[in-house]
């Protein structure tokens, strides 16, 4: 089993979460929708299933509160058979949770228990419930019955819906800072070289775990790939639709996400004139080229539709890639 409870150690940046979650049982005052909020790559499944395991073991071990991975509560989860733990997730990655979900596990949430402890609801990602769901679970978080506990996982930088998240509790995981990443993840990818480690965490805006994620599957070449397309784009050797339609084949937020820092650094560049404020230090020369000739209102309104673009990709509104990337590129090309 992936997740052994009672020797399980949660990564040092969830520590701190893990010790204000502690409390909150200790004090017997942990809300009854708790909200795990933040970045992708932070390890929120991990802390959510951690307090899930504590919720449900008869005996956790003080004074951590850590499930004790030997009751029989413990037992049936970690076989995954647990009667009193229900998932709610999307039937795929990227689609929605619908109301008919919510509905189907309405009447065990009004059941007692099975196992004569806590009953608990771990949904994820929070912020694919849809509207109908959404409104389908409301009443459940106003009166959740006794002892019954929803654990939501909210990856930004989608939104959750305002009235799923006003009557919950929200706790926020942050990135842990950038000294204390880059040996952890050389611990983790020891082949991995130095600069790739510093690259890897800048890309991943400081998520460990995506930064690993990034050098075990060779993001740093992609990334790189990416600014090759963008370079050829300005230097007239290649053409903006073969560009969107190489992009278009691979997962586009995270690629989109790497162009917006380098625009975000030419913004910086040409405010500043200052080289040294900028994030990304390897594009450094393309981006004072771009700077020395561009007006900051067409990279302003470029930067404002890689926003939009990005942000409509997390909402998977209905959209075109291959024609939104062609208009983004080709504000890139209008550049200079
Ligand atoms: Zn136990």
């Amino acid at each position: 089993m992936a997740n052994m409870i009672g020797n399980m150690e949660l990564p040092f940046w969830l520590e701190s979460s893990w010790s204000q979650v502690q409390q909150m049982l200790t004090d017997d005052r942990l809300p009854h929708g708790l909200v795990i909020s933040g970045m992708l790559g932070l390890g929120k499944r991990q802390l959510a299933d951690t307090l899930a395991a504590s919720l449900l073991c008869h005996a956790p071990v003080m004074p951590q509160q850590l499930a004790c991975g030997q009751c029989k509560s413990c037992l049936l989860r970690q076989s995954g058979s647990h009667p009193d733990l229900k998932y709610l997730q999307p039937e795929a990655e990227g689609k929605a949770i619908l109301v008919d979900m919510v509905r189907q596990i309405q009447p065990w949430l009004a059941a007692t228990s099975q196992q004569g402890g806590a009953k608990v609801v771990l949904i994820e990602p929070a912020n694919e419930l849809n509207a109908n769901a959404a409104n389908a679970l409301l009443k459940n978080l106003e009166e959740p019955g006794q002892n019954t506990f929803f654990i939501l996982l909210h990856h930004w930088p989608k939104p959750l819906l305002p009235t799923i998240r006003s009557r919950c509790q929200v706790h926020t995981v942050l990135a842990p800072a950038a000294e204390q990443v880059q040996p952890w993840l050389a611990q983790q990818v020891p082949e991995a070289k130095a600069e790739q480690l510093i690259q890897v965490q800048q890309m991943a805006h400081g998520a460990p775990l995506l930064a690993a994620d990034y050098l075990r599957h060779d993001a740093p070449a992609q990334r790189h790939q990416t600014l090759v397309d963008l370079t050829a784009i300005l230097r007239n050797q290649i053409s903006v639709s073969e560009v969107a339609e190489s992009w278009a084949k691979d997962p586009l937020p995270r690629r989109l996400d790497w162009w917006l820092q380098w625009q975000q650094d030419l913004i910086k560049l040409q405010q500043t004139q200052d080289s040294q404020q900028v994030i990304n230090q390897d594009v450094v020369k393309l981006l004072q080229a771009i700077a020395r000739k561009a007006e900051i209102k067409a990279v302003f309104s470029l930067y404002d539709d890689t926003l939009q673009a990005l942000d409509s990709l997390y909402q998977r509104r209905n959209i075109n890639q291959q024609l939104m990337l062609e208009k983004l590129l080709y504000g890139w090309y209008q550049l200079i």
